[in-house]
């Protein structure tokens, strides 16, 4: 048996698991972490955060000590707004990648940080491409800064970010990357892919529960932004400045997600890093989405650009399909699965991502069949239009 089958610990009995890209299902070793108290100035806890900062630094493999680690309090959004506002100068002009909800949410911030911006905005999921990027660069020589998301997480789309990187170094900008639902899993190294900074935060790949991000951020970068946030609480600067001064927190720490996160990072290295971890993830996928086509499911995104992370599928056409009850019936089965966000077709998708591992995926499918058949749905096979829609993406 592997070190990541032992690990798996089922929820509590009709607690159903989270087929969701965070808050996800945790261990009861981290959930376990929590049931004590930490002052928020002792030294105890002072060294937790230095030893959460330097095994999440780690994970950036070699140069990784050309970067610090700047957690912030709030969630996944917070540390994205920090990230812009702390590393864009008020002068800056920015690109925007967006294929989704989570790019969409950057373009609002900047709208309000007031940041100049241009977005390339390729819909619902089709990937921005290196060529595109690099053109658009060419012909506008104020952008300072191109904004990525790593995995676009409300389609699932893993982006081509080494591509990006190229493009946008080779034409002397600077990449910010939305790591968050990909971090822990997804190699995001040094000394493989170039950036000055990325986001993630607690409740995603390293598997703790929400309440804080973290910044990980080159540190000449983190040198310049003095004064270039527009906020006391999310100033990336002013956090890591004291931080590395005082060892703490500027403002109240949330000590027990810290512990708990603490206990997930020991546990994502006893898996085998990035690679342990990402391997279950695919694992989990490969074996969701073979058993889902079985049955008749199509996803939106070919194997190319399915991630580990989530994985949208289209709604079968069956009138007798309703998502509203197919949900109801996957969680009394223990499954909590999550409705989808494309604008053309309905959708819904499971996530990867959690304590669950290929034999939890399995009965996924048996529930997701079981629910086919009370429902009377024959066929999972969606609409032409969803099929007409996914070619687009082949072209
Ligand atoms: C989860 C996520 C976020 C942050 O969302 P919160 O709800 O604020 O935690 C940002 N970007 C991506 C790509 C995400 O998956």
């Amino acid at each position: 048996m592997a070190v990541s089958d032992l690990r798996i610990a089922s929820p509590k009995l009709g607690e159903p698991y989270l087929l969701t890209p965070g808050p996800l299902t945790t261990s009861y070793a981290v959930k376990q972490a929590m049931l004590k108290d930490w002052g928020s100035w002792d030294g105890d806890f002072r060294a937790m955060t230095a030893e959460l900062r330097k095994r999440l630094l780690d994970l950036l493999g070699p140069g990784s000590d050309e970067f610090d680690c700047v957690p912030m309090q709030g969630s996944g959004t917070f540390a994205v707004e920090a990230m812009l506002a702390s590393f864009i100068p008020k002068n800056g002009k920015v690109l925007v990648l967006a294929n989704g909800a989570y790019g969409m949410r950057s373009v609002e911030t900047l709208e309000y940080l007031g940041r100049e911006h241009v977005v390339l905005n390729k819909g619902d999921y089709l990937p921005p491409r290196g060529e595109e990027v690099a053109n658009i660069l060419l012909e506008d020589p104020d952008i300072t800064h191109v904004v990525a998301i790593h995995c676009e997480t409300s389609s699932g789309i893993l982006n081509p970010v080494e591509e990006i990187s190229e493009v946008v170094y080779a034409a002397g900008r600077k990449l910010l990357i939305d790591s968050m639902s990909a971090f822990g899993a997804i190699p995001l190294e040094a000394s493989q892919i170039r950036y000055e900074a990325m986001v993630s935060s607690a409740n995603k790949c390293i598997e703790g529960v929400p309440g804080f991000g973290f910044i990980i951020a080159r540190k000449d970068e983190l040198e310049d932004a003095r004064n270039n946030s527009h906020s006391l609480s999310l100033d990336v600067h002013a956090q890591w400045a004291h931080m590395n001064k005082s060892g703490q927190w500027r403002f109240t720490p949330p000590t027990h997600v810290v512990a708990a996160f603490l206990e997930a990072l020991r546990a994502h290295e006893l898996e085998g890093g990035v690679a342990g971890r990402g391997g279950r993830y695919k694992r989990n996928r490969d074996v969701m989405v073979a058993g889902m086509r079985e049955l008749g499911f199509e996803t939106l995104l070919d194997n190319r650009w399915l991630s580990p992370i989530i994985v949208t599928f289209f709604c079968p056409t069956d009138p007798n399909f309703v998502f509203d009850r197919f949900y109801e019936l996957m969680k009394n089965k223990g499954f909590i699965i999550y409705p989808g966000k494309l604008t053309v077709v309905d959708s819904f998708r499971v996530g990867c991502i959690g304590q669950m591992d290929e034999h939890v995926m399995r009965n996924v499918v048996a529930a997701a069949r079981e629910a086919l058949e009370e429902m009377g749905v024959s066929d999972a096979s969606p609409p032409a239009i969803a099929l007409e829609e996914r070619a687009k993406l082949a072209s």
